[in-house]
């Protein structure tokens, strides 16, 4: 019997645990590697939560060793994005940005989610030098040091709790007065005695230096106050944007159901999607846990639904 194709987009740890598993199963597997090959583990530096490495790993070398080992199981890398994904009467047809089109008998969406920035001066120069988008990964560097975050939703008071158990302040910047945040939530952030608030107050600007060892590091950021427009130069450790994701689902928009804040919806507890034959996992379908941890768990789900699915056929 012909190998069936899977084609999976994405790779980040959903996508290349995808890969690994499918690879495994004999099944022929090209992965889109997109416009940020390994995801948004490339752009961390230390990784020190991933079971296995005992002394953590740098993000980097965590994808490409993923890569590796599902490239040893006969998974291929395509370097290109997927534009266009096309359901034909059997299988799919998925066309890059270069238009070169590729068949599928099933497809794995693996694209992850996006933090969102943002987009001060400052920000992009300083981001892992002291800026982060995930208290979860980065909080542990700050031990008994001073910082922000900014945002006022339930992700900006999580991390802003977590961070109290390293941090000595944490500083909530919140652009007005009203919460996105739950109830519950705000309550506890406003419980906590190492948590303060900066209300009415934006972000202009994060400064910083370059250390005599070449790192730069953010030292201090400018804020304004939005009811009488007054700027002040805050000094601090570390600032942590914390204004929501962006799950990168602009692909499948109007094919796959996908919630109010566009992720997509999975059925139960398996990576089945409304369409039969598109099978989701990782970030691109989960707004709460965002761990690289429950990405690649949920990539090794989608890959056995796919195979599973694929033999029914
Ligand atoms: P939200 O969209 O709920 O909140 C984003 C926050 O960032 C808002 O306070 C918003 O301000 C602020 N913000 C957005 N853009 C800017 C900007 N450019 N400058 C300054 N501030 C900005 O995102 P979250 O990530 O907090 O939450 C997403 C979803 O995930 C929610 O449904 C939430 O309930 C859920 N979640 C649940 C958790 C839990 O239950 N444990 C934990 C984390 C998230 P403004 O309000 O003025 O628009």
């Amino acid at each position: 019997m012909a190998r069936h194709n899977v084609g999976i987009i994405g790779s980040g740890p959903a996508g290349l645990t995808a890969a690994l598993y499918a690879a495994r199963a004999n099944l022929h597997v090209t992965v889109f590697e997109g416009q940020q090959p390994g995801g948004q583990l490339t752009i961390t530096t230390e990784v020190e939560n991933y079971p296995g490495f005992e002394h953590g790993i740098q993000g980097p070398e965590l994808m490409d060793v993923m890569r590796k080992q599902a490239q040893r199981f006969g998974a291929q890398s395509v370097y290109e994005t997927v534009v266009r994904l096309k359901p034909q009467t059997q299988g799919f047809i998925l066309t890059t940005e270069r238009g070169s089109e590729y068949y599928a008998d099933a497809v794995i969406i693996a694209m992850g989610a996006s933090a969102k920035l943002l987009g001060v001066k400052g920000e992009s120069e300083y981001m892992g030098y002291g800026i982060s988008a995930c208290a979860t990964c980065d909080g542990f560097f700050f031990r008994d040091q001073h910082v922000i975050v900014v945002g006022g939703g339930d992700t900006a008071m999580e991390e802003a709790n977590y961070l109290t158990r390293f941090c000595a302040s944490v500083t909530i910047v919140h652009r007005r007065e009203e919460f996105r945040a739950s109830k519950i939530m705000l309550d506890r952030a406003r419980n906590n005695p190492k948590i303060s608030f900066l209300l009415n107050t934006v972000v202009e600007e994060f400064r910083g230096e370059t250390l005599s060892t070449g790192l730069k590091k953010m030292t201090s950021v400018v804020l304004r106050n939005v009811l009488d427009n007054s700027l002040r130069d805050m000094p601090i450790d570390g600032a942590f944007v914390a204004i929501g994701h962006q799950p990168n689902t602009k692909l499948v928009e109007g094919l796959l159901d996908l919630d109010a804040q566009g992720y997509v919806i999975t059925k139960g507890k398996s990576t089945y999607t409304n369409v039969p034959g598109i099978f989701a996992c990782g970030d691109v379908q989960d707004a709460v846990y965002r761990q690289a941890v429950t990405a690649a768990a949920s990539g090794c789900m989608a890959a056995i639904d796919a195979e599973r699915w694929l033999e029914t056929r």
